[in-house]
């Protein structure tokens, strides 16, 4: 329980945090890679200039069984891929759509005083770019938790590049755990939403009140195969159209137990 005078939350991290909102009674917290966009960055760039789709998924399913830890798979992915990071910008820019129903929920958020925080194992500057030609009037305001970008000549940026980890410590790279559990030391009452979709979410996925999993028209989702194993409650989702649907209702009065519920969840 928080006491008079709390502990400031240990984020175990050199790279800086936005401020917490810490009076909204509703926060969400989303994955950005699959889960707002159409195509993982990563993947996109690693299946066609990197090491290719079926050795990328080989190493997806080895950090879904615990034998490689997140981080160094991802480095890994990211290692493959040579090319330039403002041709990596550039092609991203050019390939990278957003979920369909994404543009609705934000405005809807953003018509409603709701926080939505992007919490992302990718790279800020990336990400940044693809806003910009994906939602370009929130481009540069929106907030970001993800991890950052080194180049070996700074004043170079054909130079070779390489990701740093928001906590290079954890087996998770960035333990996006530490973006939702401030929010649970603070006084007062919120419900705290994140939506995911895959190996990148799996810190995240037990911390939520609702999570909701994003499954791809093949009715794929690393997410949810997770939590249906480690038996965590969620919702599943074709596209945020579905997530506006149920935000909603959580916020005309609906318990978000209730949601979880319907979803087949027993809670
Ligand atoms: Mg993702």
């Amino acid at each position: 329980m928080a006491s008079s005078t709390p502990k400031p939350f240990d984020y175990d991290s050199e790279l800086p945090y936005p401020a917490l909102h810490e009076k909204a009674k509703y926060v969400v917290l989303t994955d950005w890679d699959g889960t707002i966009t159409d195509k993982d960055t990563n993947d996109y760039l690693t299946d066609n200039y990197g090491m290719g789709y079926e050795a990328r998924r080989a190493l997806n399913n080895k950090v879904l069984t615990g034998e490689v830890s997140y981080r160094d798979s991802f480095h890994q992915m990211l290692e493959s891929v040579t090319l330039p990071y403002d041709e990596c910008k550039r092609i991203l820019r050019e390939n990278i759509g957003l979920d369909p129903g994404f543009k609705e929920f934000y405005d809807f958020c953003r018509s409603k005083d709701i926080p939505v925080v992007l919490v992302s194992s990718g790279m800020t500057p990336i990400i940044r770019a693809v806003l910009s030609s994906v939602l370009p009037d929130d481009a540069d305001s929106i907030e970001i938790i993800a991890n950052e970008v080194k180049f070996s000549n700074p004043d170079d940026p054909a130079s070779h590049w390489e990701i740093i980890y928001r906590h290079p410590h954890s087996h998770h790279g960035h333990d996006k755990s530490k973006a939702i559990l401030p929010y649970r030391d603070l006084p007062g009452e919120r419900v705290i939403f994140f939506c995911g979709d895959g190996v990148s979410d799996l810190s995240a996925a037990a911390h939520a009140d609702v999570l909701f999993a994003k499954e791809m028209a093949n009715g794929d989702s690393d997410l949810m195969r997770f939590c249906k194993r480690e038996k965590i409650a969620h919702v599943p989702f074709n596209d945020f159209t579905d997530v506006t649907k149920r935000v909603k209702e959580v916020i005309e009065g609906k318990p978000y137990k209730e949601v979880l519920r319907e979803a087949g969840n027993d809670v």
